[in-house]
């Protein structure tokens, strides 16, 4: 069973003794820093040349240097921008500015678990990740509450390198909640497959491919829309308060037994072993390469995949019906 810690096993003085970096000032960044800062800990924020979050992180109040300035100032160091560029700023605006003792933080395993980054042995290696996008994670600190993180150590140079993670978790809210530990293969390796196999990746094909069914067999694009896609929303709900249990419970006996004969249909044995296959090219890191090796090279494929799926017949249709639902907000 994974282990729990909560406010009482973190020692928020810990943290508050340090000097704390953010780099990046997005939807993780500005939420660590605001509430970094609220918690009574020194904290500037390190932006680029230029940065169209700069402004916005002045007005509330941070006082925002150059990512090589905030790393030269501070002694612990979260990096926060988006996780392609890491290796880069890393080496450009971290590595030189780095002391002994120095801990180097990431919302994300990615670049170490890929190794994209290599830390020198001198330093504390640590994560804090907050399982919720940031700006649930400022909302819920600012009510008193927090949203639930998890929190790795790679590289123990001080041997206090998981204190001073819980100590940080603390600050920004995440012991309130519950932090688990885990380890930054553990996280990466299992973020990547989520996300692919379920959230992202899984869930978009199936309601595609479900969809694009109904529409080939005849039938209308806007109905095939709310029973695919529209109503997925109102069951995904279900499952996050109550599990497939509440689900089931609230929605009709016909849906439910169509649950249990049809969907071991749609995700079978091939499913499965090709959900193996996924996570086997995750662990032996060519997925990652493979999106490195894309990212540098301009995007030009996942330029492609996006234009294709901007046109699919699905998305033309949602734009459509979106607008005659009033409460649904399509603001990004
Ligand atoms: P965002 O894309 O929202 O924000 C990135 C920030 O980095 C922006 O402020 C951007 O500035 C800034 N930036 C870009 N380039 C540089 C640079 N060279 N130097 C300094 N700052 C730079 O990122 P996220 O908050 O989504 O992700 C940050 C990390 O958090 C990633 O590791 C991600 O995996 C992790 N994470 C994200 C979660 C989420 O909910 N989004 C959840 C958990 C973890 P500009 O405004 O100029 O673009
Ligand atoms: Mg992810
Ligand atoms: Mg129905």
């Amino acid at each position: 069973m994974a282990e729990l810690f909560y406010d009482q096993d973190a020692d928020l003085s810990i943290i508050q003794s340090r000097k704390v970096a953010v780099l990046g000032y997005g939807s993780q960044g500005h939420a660590h820093a605001l509430s970094l800062r609220d918690s009574g800990v020194d904290v500037r924020v390190g932006l680029h040349e230029g940065s169209a979050s700069r402004a916005r992180a002045e007005e509330q109040g941070l006082r925002v240097v150059t990512p090589a300035e905030a790393v030269a100032e501070a002694d612990v160091i979260m990096v926060l921008v988006p996780d392609p560029i890491q290796a880069k700023v890393y080496e450009e605006s971290i590595a030189p500015h780095l002391k002994d003792g120095d801990a180097l933080f990431f919302g994300h395993g990615l670049n170490i678990r890929f190794g994209f980054i290599k830390p020198s042995t001198n330093v504390d290696v640590c994560m804090v990740a907050p399982k919720g996008p940031g700006h649930l994670v400022r909302r819920q600190y600012e009510e008193g509450r927090g949203v639930p993180c998890i929190a790795a150590v790679e590289q123990d140079a001080t041997g206090k390198a998981f204190p001073l993670a819980l100590s940080y978790a603390k600050a920004i809210g995440g012991t309130r909640a519950g932090v688990i530990k885990t380890t930054f293969t553990e996280e990466a390796e299992t973020d990547l497959f989520g996300e692919q196999a379920v959230l992202c990746g899984g869930t978009t094909a199936l309601v595609k491919a479900a969809f694009e069914t109904l529409v080939e067999a005849g039938y209308q694009p806007e109905i095939a829309y709310f029973e695919c896609l529209h109503e997925l929303k109102l069951i995904v709900d279900l499952m996050y308060e109550g599990g497939l249990e509440k689900m089931r419970w609230s929605v009709s006996e016909t849906a439910e037994w169509g649950d249990y004969v049809t969907g071991p249909r749609i995700v079978n044995d091939q499913t499965k072993a090709e959900m193996r296959q996924v996570l086997a090219e995750i662990q032996d890191g060519s997925f990652a390469n493979n999106w490195m090796k894309e990212y540098n090279a301009g995007l030009p494929k996942y330029n492609e995949y996006k234009k294709a799926d901007e046109d699919h017949l699905l998305e033309t249709t949602g734009k459509k019906l979106r607008k005659l639902m009033s409460w649904v907000d399509d603001e990004r």
